[in-house]
């Protein structure tokens, strides 16, 4: 695998989303649904164009889109926390 960096991707309300394997650098702005290595919220088998939710809060994560083939999550810079670990 290419070099990167595991992190934390919590909720601005506290409860861990996602655990996610980032490669490169520079701001998170989307999640490739593959690379998510921990998943609270249930993307797998999400629809292009569905919006998830936050399980505790309820506040939209996202939108999922499909990035070079690939589903993603296109983040919600507002509700999103995100921890290097
Ligand atoms: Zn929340």
């Amino acid at each position: 695998m290419r070099t990167g960096k595991l992190i934390d991707i919590e909720c601005r309300c506290g409860i861990l989303l996602f655990r996610y394997f980032k490669a490169g650098k520079g701001r998170l702005i989307k999640l490739l649904i593959p690379r998510i290595t921990d998943d609270k919220v249930g993307l797998e088998g999400l629809e292009t164009f569905a919006k998830p939710a936050c399980p505790a809060c309820g506040k939209e994560l996202g939108i999922i889109m499909m990035i070079h083939g690939e589903p993603a999550l296109k983040l919600n810079q507002g509700t999103i926390k995100s921890i290097r670990i």
